[in-house]
């Protein structure tokens, strides 16, 4: 079973002017789909072609033979859900994600300062996420293609802070993509369908 490329959940516009059109076109269209294809070359005629992605990548991750087969497993699923955590018209958390936000960083925008940093501290890429850890909210971040997914973590929302993530909108200036991202894109609905 081959490993597909999901479909953007919106138009490629629809995050401009905070994420263009023309990122989408080269982040979407080359770098995730070449995660793809990458992976189903590897994949081919092995016995991980029979598993689900997550299967592929909670298998590869514990075996340092199968090191390229993780990193494109693993870039393609951050991916998919980094799109999903994504949407126009996003920003203030409602309902239960925000009750647990305020509970643990005192404010939204305490929340919202800490994941800047850690997407600002990442050193090279990577991405930041908000995790469920039992009861608990965390912010951690992940270097290159590692994700919550391979420590049996629960993600509820990812930022891709890879240079390829915005350097065509906001060159150097990983710290105004973040702020614009998280004040403008976040798609709460989704995180809240995350939350356990
Ligand atoms: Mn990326």
């Amino acid at each position: 079973m081959a490993i597909s490329l999901p479909a953007l959940p919106y138009e490629k516009d629809a995050l401009s002017p905070f994420i263009s059109a023309n990122t989408l076109e080269f982040h979407y269209g080359k770098h995730h789909k070449t995660y793809v294809d990458n992976l189903n070359k590897l994949i081919e005629g092995t016995d991980l072609a029979l598993l689900s992605l997550e299967e592929i990548i909670k298998t590869s991750a514990k075996d340092a033979a199968k090191t390229g087969i993780f990193n494109n497993a693993a870039q393609v699923w951050n991916h998919s859900f980094y799109w999903q955590c994504l949407k126009k018209g996003g920003g203030t958390p409602l309902g239960a994600i925000a009750a647990k936000i305020n509970a643990t960083w005192g404010s939204h925008d305490k929340f919202a300062e800490e994941l800047k940093n850690a997407g600002i501290g990442q050193f090279g890429s990577g991405w930041v996420w908000l995790i469920q850890d039992g009861k608990d909210l965390k912010i951690i971040k992940t270097a290159n293609a590692d994700t919550p997914i391979a420590h049996s973590q629960k993600p509820l929302l990812t930022i891709d802070v890879w240079e390829h993530a915005y350097y065509l909108d906001y060159q150097n200036r990983r710290p105004d993509y973040l702020t614009a991202v998280i004040k403008n894109l976040i798609n709460w609905d989704f995180v809240n369908a995350n939350l356990n």
